[in-house]
């Protein structure tokens, strides 16, 4: 046989080989995109993956075009995964469309000491949702409830809730469960401020203007909007809503990040999404949980999204995310005695979460699901507006003296340390 054959027969046995021995890696990536990432099933413009690897695209005509964003070949896939857990760069090597190499880094190796606490060794970082140290801050952010008292209905007291001191309250509670247990734990915001460590209204006077004009600089805002926020026409409410919360928002995600969590709580209570304007209470309950994924169609407007979404496909950090999730809202159920919300218990879970292989918890593209580089938990506890749980939440003005708090810092609690008990 002709030598130049023999060469050309081997490399094609060599590449059909590598394309048969990737399949399975191309079914696998295939269906998780399917099952937790693609909401709509109207993703598919942006990404193919194939017997080489993975591709991204900015939009469909580049896709057609085989323009690729970033590129990243089935051998890296390792790299990338663990490269990902240490290094807030990699955002920079995905905008230069490939990885030659990975850089060499101090990986942290494991500790080798030897603890009777469970939870030694493991950072562990948590979000107390919202900024409201007190009612009237929780009247600005909007998450606040306030019921007339109703004793026919069952309101024996009037009731008066900010979400923020609820959150707060369980983090410390948890916070302090964790360390006994042996953890490092760290909270995102400290009491009575945002994730700056200023309230909204020192922000306001410090920051906002500058905030807006370097929002104007990158295009996010309009010279028209810039100027209302810094008018006196400009309500407390509508920058709150409309700048601060998306900022401190990311500025959560970067604290969280910085610190290379092993996991991380994010807190929040819910509420009945049909109680209008929530003046009066409800009587459903539930528990749920949300981790990352379910992107619908304009989710990935820019390169930061896309990149999320493919860290999200290649890491692990979904699959952990759903087994810790799956802990949480078991321990939820059992320690509330609250039933654990399924797909058709409130709109936004059918509308915009995909449900995962464990009840009571949903995939959904938040902020903060989608910017935290760690499993996680997000999880909306109870709803605040039922009716016997405002009259329990309302008790105590110190929140870390309220037995139902006290409850649900015991249930993340026993979450936690069940999912660490199951990785060992
Ligand atoms: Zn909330």
């Amino acid at each position: 046989m002709n030598k130049l054959l023999i060469v050309f027969l081997l490399a094609a046995t060599i590449s059909y080989s590598q394309d048969t021995s990737n399949s399975w890696l191309v079914k696998r990536y295939s269906e998780k995109v399917l099952k937790y990432l693609d909401k709509e099933k109207s993703l598919s413009s942006f990404y193919n993956i194939n017997g080489k690897g993975i591709s991204i695209y900015s939009s469909g005509q580049n896709k057609s075009l085989n323009k690729t964003e970033f590129f990243i070949p089935w051998e890296q896939l390792n790299d990338f995964r663990l490269y990902s857990k240490f290094n807030s760069q990699l955002f920079d090597y995905y905008l230069n469309g490939k990885i030659e190499n990975f850089p060499d880094t101090n990986f942290k190796k494991a500790d080798t000491i030897v603890s009777e606490k469970p939870l030694y060794g493991y950072r562990i970082a948590i979000d107390p949702g919202h900024i409201a140290h007190d009612l009237q801050t929780g009247f600005l952010e909007m998450k606040h409830l306030k019921f007339k008292r109703d004793p026919i209905h069952g309101a024996v007291d009037s009731v008066e809730i900010a979400e923020g001191m609820l959150t707060y309250a369980t983090a410390k509670l948890l916070k302090e469960k964790l360390e006994l247990a042996g953890a490092e734990v760290i909270l995102t915001r400290p009491n009575g401020t945002s994730s700056f460590g200023k309230t909204f209204q020192q922000w306001k006077k410090e920051d906002l203007k500058k905030t807006t004009d370097s929002l104007l600089k990158i295009g996010e805002l309009q010279l028209s909007q810039k100027n209302y926020f810094l008018s006196s026409k400009a309500k407390d409410r509508d920058i709150f809503r409309a700048l601060f919360r998306d900022l401190d928002l990311a500025k959560r995600a970067e604290i969280i990040n910085n610190y290379h969590p092993d996991l991380t709580v994010i807190i929040h209570f819910n509420v009945d999404e049909t109680n209008l304007n929530w003046t009066k209470p409800t009587k459903k309950d539930f528990n749920m949980a949300f981790v990352g994924g379910a992107f619908m169609r304009n989710d990935l407007s820019s390169p930061q999204k896309r990149f999320e979404f493919l860290r999200l496909l290649i890491t692990d950090d979904l699959e952990k995310s759903i087994s810790l999730s799956g802990f949480a809202v078991e321990s939820f159920h059992k320690t509330l005695d609250v039933s654990t919300a399924g797909v058709l218990d409130a709109k936004y879970l059918t509308e915009g979460c995909l449900k995962t292989e464990k009840t009571g918890v949903y995939c959904r593209n938040l902020q903060l699901t989608r910017y935290i580089h760690s499993p996680l938990v997000y999880g909306e506890t109870l709803y605040q507006d039922n009716i016997k749980e405002s009259q329990l939440l309302n008790k105590e003005t110190d929140k870390t003296k309220n037995e139902r708090i006290i409850q649900v810092a015991d249930a993340y609690f026993n979450g936690i340390l069940n999912y660490i008990k199951s990785t060992n």
